[in-house]
């Protein structure tokens, strides 16, 4: 299979709908067949979420495409993502921001994300295992946060990990539907966009939802 000519025809679709150059350009750096397992390698230029195991998927390339494009991301950001999953909407951070810091709960999704990363050279990834607090409170403030997991509400205690002028993305709203929020704290208030309808697996921990 042709990944490259795949990768392309992907990027070519997503293009029509996200108009962020960069975003585009850094997913077409970042090889998705490498985050999927072998048996769905065939599917990975498909824009569909597919299984990753333990009952969680990577995103699908759309959403991961407006969720980055989101963040407006210049380069200079250090930027949280909560749920590392496969690795590979982290790897399009890592393309496009100074460091990133990726949480996931769940320690063999980490440990094969983390190989990958490791196996195609990112050096300014930081992964950990999520602890009691919902994030990364030890290295906040951040320029960028990044959720890819459904939450119940927006958690105060990632607010809280927002740099004053930052843009948190996150969706909001039952197990299994939600809509995609887009924050940006400002001094005084925070301001709230909604970016449309999605489907996440669920956002686990205090704060979020139960197991
Ligand atoms: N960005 C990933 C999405 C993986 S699915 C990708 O595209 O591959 C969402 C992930 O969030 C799952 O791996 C799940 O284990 C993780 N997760 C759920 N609740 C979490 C929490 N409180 N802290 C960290 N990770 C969490």
């Amino acid at each position: 299979m042709d990944f490259a000519a795949e990768r392309a025809r992907l990027i070519e679709h997503l293009s029509s709908e996200i108009k962020d150059k960069r975003v585009l350009a850094a997913m077409s750096r970042v090889p998705r067949e490498q985050f999927v397992p072998p048996e769905s390698r065939h599917l990975a230029y498909e824009d569909m979420p597919l299984p990753i195991g333990l009952e969680q998927t990577i995103s699908q390339p759309f959403i991961i495409a407006l969720m980055t494009e989101a963040l407006e991301l210049k380069g200079g950001e250090k930027v949280l993502e909560i749920g590392t999953g496969s690795g590979y909407q982290t790897a399009i951070l890592a393309e496009l921001a100074r460091f990133v810091v990726s949480v996931e709960r769940l320690a063999p999704l980490a440990e094969s994300a983390k190989k990958v990363l490791d196996s195609l050279g990112y050096r300014n990834i930081e992964i950990h295992l999520a602890g009691e607090t919902l994030g990364w409170p030890q290295q906040a403030p951040y320029d960028a946060i990044i959720v890819t997991a459904g939450a119940p509400r927006v958690p105060p205690e990632l607010l809280a990990q927002l740099a004053i002028g930052g843009r948190m993305v996150i969706p909001v709203g039952s197990r299994h539907l939600q809509e995609l929020y887009k924050l940006t704290r400002r001094r005084r208030k925070v301001v709230t966009k909604n970016l449309g309808g999605c489907r996440f697996v669920s956002l686990i921990g205090k704060g979020a939802w139960e197991e």
